[in-house]
């Protein structure tokens, strides 16, 4: 297959040429402006040589090999041969470069297509186009990955390449929608066209000056459009990737830094749909992965619910496993590609990229998925995850501090939140409660656990641990879903309780305390009964935070002053 950098003409938006790779050739069909700004953009050093065929001498033919010569002349080590058709055109092409363009004939080489030993370059064929260019344009007969390819160029007919059209070949020809002298024009060529592919002749169409009025002309013929460019987009779908990207970082911005609400979830689904959006993916999701407990699960999915697996599974799994990219366009025949959502979804999955993220010590902490690349090609090894890099990057910044701050809000021991989980409730969720006047209102207590030191003493350090968890366990045993109950300190807890009275506090305290009483507790071995002693209080709102914990805290002297195992308000 040929790739084209552009197609169309100077009645088009892009110029005829196109490009195909052989060993370290790049073999370019012409050479317009547009075709050299393109190449200009992209590393060539991969190639050892540059060769140039010419079809004919219109600018929007040949108008950027002048700035090729010069610029791999003094960029790059990369060298040039210009391959002209014919001596004539030869001629015309030395003039051209060396006293319009200014090019030194040190910089280039330029020879006819009969003295170059290319096994690529089968001939060129002589066709006819402007009277003006009569004898001086050709098309190409060449072999590209063992094929037949012909190349039309700019052409009136199709007759002169007729004797290499055989069964298998691939033909580029040229179709507009003008009636010219110079072109094909495509109401006038379907039933041929038609008669080609119908022998066996793969044919692409190129020019495309009007590609509705083209593909309603060819629409029967089994014509297709010759690809542009492979592995980058056009400019035009360039434009419209870029404004997806800043609609979303737009919008990613606004939410995490200009509101008051910050769910991480949705910063996660946003950097999902950001990869998605640069790789033109139809769903993306991304995963954190747990190895103590050894599995992975969705962060944040588009088109199905939280998965949770054994990071043994799945090409996640795989990833994460390997550290490395995994990237298959036929997941189907992959050992370890999970069939399952597909079975249960009815979805169809046809290509899949995973790319493993690590946390700033390099540690791999999740992966980010894309499935299905709205293109039939699939993903591609080098341009996908290039362009997803900085996503991916983002993600394992993002899940890093996430589960950071998580970590820095729970206790080991006992898993509650502690000290900072509460003031960071106290930022969040529980701030209406702050205002006076907000109608909000909410109640707390404080409660620490009796003579805990002789536990200690008794029983050693490992069975008052265990006692501090059963207790923590047992007290969030009764939480209610916009209740909390956070470690404050040793042996001490607080429990908050939103839109609930003082009398209902500490009925919640005096269940608790009877519980406790009534439980025996294995500790490392032993036996243990322990009892808690409460002090409740009404939250007020015109006070701090600590001067209502510093109230709780009185009352709860006051329980321990009056024999421990009880309940005060
Ligand atoms: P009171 O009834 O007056 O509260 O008596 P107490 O012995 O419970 O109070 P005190 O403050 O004298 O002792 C608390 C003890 O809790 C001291 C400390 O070693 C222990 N402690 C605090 N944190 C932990 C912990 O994480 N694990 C264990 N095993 N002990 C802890
Ligand atoms: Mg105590
Ligand atoms: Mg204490």
């Amino acid at each position: 297959m040929l790739s084209f950098l552009g197609r169309g003409s100077a009645f088009a938006d892009e110029h005829n040429s196109a490009y195909f790779v052989a060993d370290k050739d790049l073999v370019l069909l012409d050479c317009p402006m547009s075709t050299f700004e393109k190449l200009k953009r992209r590393d060539l050093s991969s190639f050892d040589h540059v060769y140039v065929l010419v079809t004919h001498t219109h600018g929007d033919h040949i108008g950027g090999i002048g700035l090729l010569v010069d610029w791999l002349y003094f960029a790059s080590d990369t060298k040039i041969t210009v391959v002209a058709p014919s001596d004539r055109v030869r001629d015309d092409l030395k003039f051209y470069l060396k006293n319009l363009e200014g090019c030194s004939d040190t910089w280039f080489e330029l020879v006819t297509a009969e003295e170059l030993d290319k096994d690529w370059l089968f001939c060129p064929v002589p066709t006819s186009h402007t009277e003006e260019l009569s004898g001086k344009c050709f098309g190409y007969c060449l072999t590209v990955d063992g094929n037949r390819t012909v190349y039309t160029g700019d052409s009136n007919t199709l007759a002169p390449f007729e004797e290499y059209l055989t069964e298998g070949a691939y033909l580029y020809t040229e179709m507009s929608s003008n009636k010219t002298p110079v072109h094909m024009y495509c109401c006038d060529m379907a039933d041929k066209i038609k008669e080609l592919t119908s022998r066996g002749v793969h044919v692409f169409l190129m020019h495309m000056d009007d590609e509705d009025k083209i593909a309603e002309a060819m629409k029967d013929t089994g014509a297709e459009f010759a690809p542009v460019e492979q592995g980058g987009e056009s400019m035009e779908d360039c434009g419209k990737i870029l404004n997806g990207i800043y609609d979303i970082t737009d919008s990613l911005y606004t939410d995490m830094c200009m509101n008051d609400r910050k769910d991480h979830n949705l910063l996660f689904s946003y950097l999902t749909e950001l990869g998605k959006t640069i790789v033109d993916a139809d769903r993306a999701s991304f995963w954190k992965w747990d190895k103590r407990k050894g599995q992975i699960w969705t962060m944040s999915a588009t088109g199905v619910d939280k998965i949770v697996i054994p990071d043994s599974t799945g090409l996640v799994g795989k990833a994460l496993r390997s550290k490395k990219t995994v990237i298959t366009n036929d997941p189907y025949s992959d050992p370890d590609f999970n069939k399952n959502v597909d079975l249960q979804t009815g979805y169809t999955t046809k290509s899949v990229l995973v790319l493993p993220v690590a946390d700033i010590n390099g540690s791999f902490i999740g992966a980010l998925q894309l499935i299905n690349k709205n293109d039939d090609r699939g993903f591609d090894e080098k341009v996908d995850p290039k362009k997803l890099s900085l996503a991916a990057l983002v993600c394992g910044i993002a899940l890093e501090s996430e589960t950071f701050l998580e970590e820095s809000h729970h206790d080991k021991l006992t898993g509650l939140k502690n000290r900072m989980g509460f003031y960071f409730d106290f930022g969040g969720k529980y701030k209406d409660y702050l205002i006076p006047d907000s109608g909000k209102t909410m109640s707390v207590f404080i409660c620490d656990i009796d003579k805990f030191k002789r536990v200690n003493d008794t029983y050693g350090h490992n069975a008052g641990d265990d006692v501090l968890a059963f207790t923590a366990n047992l007290i969030e045993s009764f939480c209610a879903d916009d209740q909390n109950v956070y470690r404050w300190g040793g042996e001490e807890f607080v429990f908050v309780m939103p839109d609930t009275d003082l009398a209902g506090a500490a009925a919640k305290a005096e269940e608790i305390r009877v519980k406790l009483m009534g439980s025996s507790i294995e500790a490392d071995g032993n036996v243990i009964n322990c009892t808690m002693s409460f002090g409740c209080t009404f939250f007020d709102p015109s006070k701090s935070i600590e001067e209502n914990i510093s109230n709780a805290d009185e009352k709860l002297y006051t329980a321990k002053e009056t024999g421990r195992n009880r309940v005060c308000t």
